[in-house]
């Protein structure tokens, strides 16, 4: 069965299934079949027959549900975009997609409404797009990451095949604004087997009480965050199982999961696994995955990301060259769930995309190294810098802060003066509160990395915080955090 097949097939089987709750409103099987057959409709109506992408702007209202459906029937690829985005942002990717339309929420709604008898979705080849994520480029400029069905099928093959989720019985945690790759994990894991999804709003999540009142009433069955919103919430007493009794599975992507987090969830949470998985939006949300139990939290600070999903290879480079066994390098990923490339952007798509013995494959700009089969995330290649001449990964040095045992999670920043590197200041979250003054365990850390790096890779300036700040998808904001040393 294709992926939509997978997700149409409820509207028969559970037609009154809540396939959307996002605050006040609910969106069943029934009506997201037959709003999305009818936009499409109207789509095709409109537009005729052309696959040019459509921009589908909102937040976490049921529209986006069926924009996005409505979308990939009528044959277009689309492209989510957060109402939070700034308006100049969203004007740049409009401009540089070519998107053919701006599907706002109350659009859809009045395009939605008249059935569409008999509608017949457009068949996508395995190679056509299916969806246009937009990150950031190095050059401040947003990329858009092309996502083709075959990509995406093969992301949820997978994860059908490893999570095994109850059919018309799950509900999916939605934490992720709909633009950020991660939605897509909760996204069609809920929806192409018959879960519920559960979306919480920005309004929402600025407010802690608000936050564990939505999800006390949620029955969250599946939760898919950010490791760092999945911390927020412990820093809450009340957030444990008595809350949500429903909960069987944490499951993280997008950035480093702390051992400590893993640990408290699987105290708090006894009947839930914790799972972590790695990958770039450009390999489809995710490429390697494993679930953190007891025997892996004993062994391994920090926790390992995973094995690569079958079909999916992940190769270990430096210098152009397949590393030795167990070396550190540059992650490349190579499989089905790569994308087809950077929209209009040939150039930019032949510098990271290339074929690898018949396969398509990624060069992710992460640094890794596979021990004991598992694959660990090293950093970032990109955050290289020069330091009074000596050349530092700061991803080198974050993993061993945060490998440090009082610290949960460590940031790492070189503070510019004339666009050069001066020092080093490090962004620390202690596991428990200071025992001795800033100055003391500032003095305790410096020390103990120096047993672990050289002189010149340890960060002059330490400070001490209960939370990062965090972007709109739910990482640690590192700009935030270096306009606090400005
Ligand atoms: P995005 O394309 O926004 O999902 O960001 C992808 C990047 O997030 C990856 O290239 C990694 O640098 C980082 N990342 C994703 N998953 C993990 C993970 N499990 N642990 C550490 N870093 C991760």
């Amino acid at each position: 069965m294709t992926l939509l097949e997978q997700i149409d097939q409820w509207q028969r089987l559970a037609p009154q299934r809540l396939a959307h709750i996002s605050g006040e409103t609910r969106l069943s099987y029934a009506e997201l079949f037959q709003r999305s057959n009818a936009l499409a409709q109207r789509l095709r109506q409109q537009l005729g027959e052309n696959n040019q992408p459509l921009a589908v702007f909102g937040h976490k209202e049921p529209e986006m549900l069926i924009g996005f459906l409505g979308c990939v029937k009528a044959g277009h690829p689309y492209i989510p975009l957060d109402s939070s985005l700034p308006e100049g942002r969203v004007r740049a990717i409009l401009q540089a997609s070519g998107a053919a339309l701006l599907l706002t929420p109350e659009k859809i709604h009045a395009w939605s409404s008249d059935p569409a008898e008999n509608f017949q979705p457009v068949r996508l080849s395995p190679d056509s797009p299916w969806y246009i994520i937009f990150t950031s480029g190095s050059t401040g400029a947003p990329k858009g990451v092309v996502i083709t069905r075959a990509a995406l099928e093969s992301f949820t093959g997978w994860i059908q095949a490893e999570q095994q989720f109850r059919p018309a019985q799950e509900v999916f945690l939605n934490q992720a604004p709909f633009s950020f790759d991660l939605s897509v994990m909760d996204l069609y894991s809920s929806l192409s087997s018959g879960g519920t999804l559960f979306s919480l709003n920005r309004e929402t999540i600025a407010e802690p009480k608000k936050i564990f009142s939505a999800l006390g009433q949620s029955a969250v069955s599946v939760w898919v965050s950010t490791p760092s919103f999945a911390q927020l919430c412990l820093a809450e007493p009340r957030f444990q199982a008595e809350l949500m009794p429903e909960i069987r599975k944490f499951w993280f992507c997008g950035e480093t999961l702390a051992p400590e987090v893993a640990a408290s969830l699987l105290k708090r949470f006894p009947a839930a696994e914790v799972w972590n998985t790695y990958g770039p939006t450009e390999a489809t949300v995710a490429t390697t995955s494993l679930k953190v139990d007891e025997a892996i939290l004993a062994k391994y600070a920090p926790l390992p990301v995973g094995r690569p999903k079958p079909g999916s290879r992940i190769l270990i480079f430096r210098d152009g060259l397949p590393v030795e066994a167990g070396e550190r390098g540059e992650i490349i990923i190579a499989g089905e769930n790569v994308s087809a490339g950077y929209l209009n952007q040939p150039e930019l798509t032949a510098h990271s995309f290339h074929e690898m013995d018949g396969l398509r494959a990624y060069h992710t700009g992460d640094l890794g190294h596979f021990a004991d089969g598992w694959l660990f995330f090293d950093g970032r290649a990109d955050f290289q810098i020069k330091l009074h001449g000596y050349r530092i990964e700061i991803g080198d040095i974050e993993s061993n802060l945060q490998a440090l045992e009082r610290v949960r999670d460590a940031v790492v920043l070189p503070v510019l003066k004339n666009g050069r590197a001066e020092f080093l200041a490090a962004f620390v979250i202690l596991r428990q509160a200071p025992s001795g003054s800033n100055f003391e365990i500032s003095r305790a850390l410096k020390r103990e990395l120096g047993e672990r790096l050289p002189d010149y890779m340890i960060p002059r300036k330490f400070v001490f915080l209960a939370q990062f700040p965090l972007t709109a998808n739910g990482k640690a904001d590192r700009r935030k955090l270096a306009e606090a040393l400005a």
